[in-house]
């Protein structure tokens, strides 16, 4: 596959970019409430760069262990960058997690709440959390079921973890903007500020219904590896 170059990442960025501003004002609101994750998976750092010339900061990983092998590096370089987990988290990696990111999106059962309180406690760092949530009902999909959500977020409070906002991933080859609708209804009923929901497809959708966190791959790095 062919890298993209400092102007192609540069393009690829101001396009986005500018999406975001016209989806944002479409809909009456301010593209600075509106946090671009870049979706750096399968990636290597040299495809990373230049995006982080072009001025991204905001970045988003599904692996720990592939995390931990390119971060590390690059956040001594640029000590500004933000770093958001949106994989499946396995409890026994909690610590790990904590260690590398600043947000986490997937917090999707109960078992993760223990392991998760301990390891912030722990690290002291403030990390912004999201529930996932399985807005589509699919079996093969992280999230919590819709019907677990009460539960889980207060055994998130009861832990003294502090939940900011709801996170979908909606079923593929449908019209995802019911499902974003969905979630924000239900951060609405819990009175959760952020939504993480829109990917590259759909997130100029995803902005008009709430968005506060868009998690953009393709349309920022091609195709994955
Ligand atoms: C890979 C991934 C994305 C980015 O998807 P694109 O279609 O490449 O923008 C967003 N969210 C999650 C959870 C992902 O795993």
């Amino acid at each position: 596959m062919i890298q993209p170059d400092s102007y192609s990442s540069q393009t690829l960025l101001d396009t986005v970019r500018t999406a975001i501003a016209v989806a944002s004002t479409t809909s009456g609101r301010d593209s600075s409430d509106v946090t671009l994750v870049a979706v750096s998976k399968t990636h290597e750092a040299q495809a990373i760069i230049p995006l982080i010339e072009a001025g991204q900061r905001v970045f988003g990983e599904n692996r720990i262990q592939d995390a931990e092998a390119k971060w590390p590096t690059l956040k001594a370089q640029w000590p500004d960058l933000l770093l958001h987990f949106i994989g499946r988290l396995q409890s026994n990696k909690a610590r790990q997690a904590v260690e590398l990111f600043d947000a986490i999106h997937s917090v999707d059962r109960l078992s993760l709440i223990a392991p998760l309180a301990e390891a912030i406690k722990g690290g002291g760092r403030t990390i912004e959390l999201f529930v996932q949530v399985n807005v589509g009902d699919e079996a093969q999909k992280g999230g919590c079921a819709i019907g677990d959500l009460p539960e889980l977020l207060s055994a998130a409070r009861e832990a003294g973890l502090t939940i900011a906002g709801l996170m979908c991933l909606p079923p593929a080859g449908v019209e995802p903007a019911p499902y974003f609708a969905l979630l924000a209804e239900h951060a609405r009923r819990h009175g959760l500020a952020r939504l993480s929901m829109g990917m590259s497809d759909d997130y100029p959708t995803a902005i008009m219904l709430g968005a506060t966190h868009i998690r953009v791959g393709t349309a920022l790095f091609g195709g994955r590896n």
